[in-house]
């Protein structure tokens, strides 16, 4: 338990970066932005050492900016120092107080990117797609957005938001007819990897471009293996002593043991050995062959998903009629019970940050109406809170096993 509740505050404070980040001035901004995408070709091996140079510098121009007149800028060797050993909060020009960013750092002890990094490159960082590694998955999400009309072509790169993004994919795979926009959605939930003979047999997917090539940051040695959580790629990170750690991006799944260590041997390759709790070895596969949804997609169309497909397959067990994402994305299930007239509508929010739910609860232009909100068990604690946010409205609260035993009683 002790373990367990150290694990949940962890997701908490991760997941709210997102905002803490919209609380910074503009300068503070575009200071996070430099040292993001400093950190990432600080801790990147890819590409050639003058890119990765040239890149390090403009950081540092753009940080040294980001001070103004007021506040003395450091120099180039403080900027790369700092960056691996300061805290978020402590690179910024008046050093936010009381932040979350106060309690996160870019790379972690061996100068590897920490789980916030990605996380702020793909949500935070104007720049992301300039940086080794994560920053082709933040170039494919680009030119799949521009490419549906979701990003204007010539406009400034900006900051991806989750809404954007899940409009985008929603809207273009409902272009091709409601049952291909619910096969493509939970195909992109189910599988967010794919063989390219797989991919080939949906053509929605195939002319969404939903899923591209498998990210340099989350293969090695030509091969990569599945988060037995989720399905996709996990992060692939050389140690000094040529082993290899993998790690779910999900910082949940990763605490709830997708972590593992290869290391090469010298009669069958590399061996994956556990280093959570899960005993649970997945396969190494060869990427030759294989396309994944990147970074974003995974983030905010398989994680959310996640849940509501599994809530969908508890509730058939039980004889429930379900249908997932009806009528577009109104909401996410439509539950009935044969021969009796209880209706649930369910919208199934995951945000581990219970302050950004509660704020999204608030501003929902629709009114939450006689909708079910569900959250993950794991988010019980934090219902009085967003019982709170939706009192009045008719709207209900409730975790995914209260709707199922809800379901079960009916
Ligand atoms: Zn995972």
């Amino acid at each position: 338990m002790g373990s367990m509740r150290y694990g949940e505050d962890q997701v908490s404070l991760v997941a709210g970066t997102a905002a803490a980040v919209h609380e910074l001035n503009e300068e503070q901004r575009a200071a996070l932005d430099a040292c993001v995408v400093a950190a990432l070709a600080l801790s990147s091996g890819e590409g050639e050492a003058q890119g990765r140079m040239r890149l390090l510098m403009e950081c540092h121009g753009r940080y040294v900016r980001s001070f103004g007149v007021l506040e003395q800028a450091p120099s180039y060797e403080v900027f790369a120092d700092r960056i691996r050993g300061s805290r978020v909060a402590d690179l910024l020009p008046g050093r936010p107080e009381r932040s979350v960013l106060g309690e996160l750092w870019l790379l972690d002890d061996d100068g590897m990117p920490s789980s916030a990094l990605h996380r702020l490159a793909v949500e935070a960082s104007e720049h992301g797609h300039q940086a080794p590694g994560i920053g082709a998955d933040i170039r494919h999400l680009h030119s799949l957005l521009r490419a549906v009309g979701m990003l204007p072509a010539g406009a400034g790169m900006s900051r991806i938001t989750g809404e954007t993004v899940q409009h985008a994919v929603f809207r273009s795979l409902r272009a091709a007819g409601f049952e291909a926009y619910t096969r493509g959605r939970e195909v992109m939930v189910r599988t967010p990897v794919l063989t390219r003979r797989e991919l080939s047999r949906n053509s929605a997917l195939v002319e969404l471009g939903a899923y591209t090539g498998i990210s340099p940051t989350r293969q090695f040695g030509g091969l990569w293996a599945a988060c037995p959580m989720c399905g996709w790629t996990m992060r692939a990170a050389y140690r000094p002593n040529g082993a290899v750690d993998l790690e779910c991006e999900d910082e949940r799944h990763s605490l709830l043991g997708a972590r593992y260590r290869a290391e090469p041997t010298a009669a069958e390759g590399w061996r994956l050995a556990p280093r959570g709790e899960l005993r649970t070895v997945p396969e190494l596969r060869p990427m030759e062959g294989c396309v994944a949804l990147p970074y974003a997609l995974w983030l905010w169309v398989t994680l959310p998903g996640l849940l509501e497909v599994e809530l969908r397959d508890r509730l058939v067990a039980l004889g429930a009629q379900v249908r997932l994402w009806p009528f577009g994305d109104a909401y996410d299930l439509h539950v009935a019970r044969p021969g009796r007239s209880r209706v649930w509508r369910v919208d199934v929010k995951t945000w581990a940050d219970p302050y950004g739910l509660a704020q999204k609860l608030r501003e929902d232009p629709e009114g939450p109406g006689e909708l079910c909100f569900v959250v993950p068990e794991h988010l019980r604690g934090y219902l009085p809170l967003l019982r709170r946010e939706v009192r009045g409205s008719g709207a209900r609260v409730l975790t995914d096993t209260d709707l199922v035993a809800e379901v079960e009683g009916a």
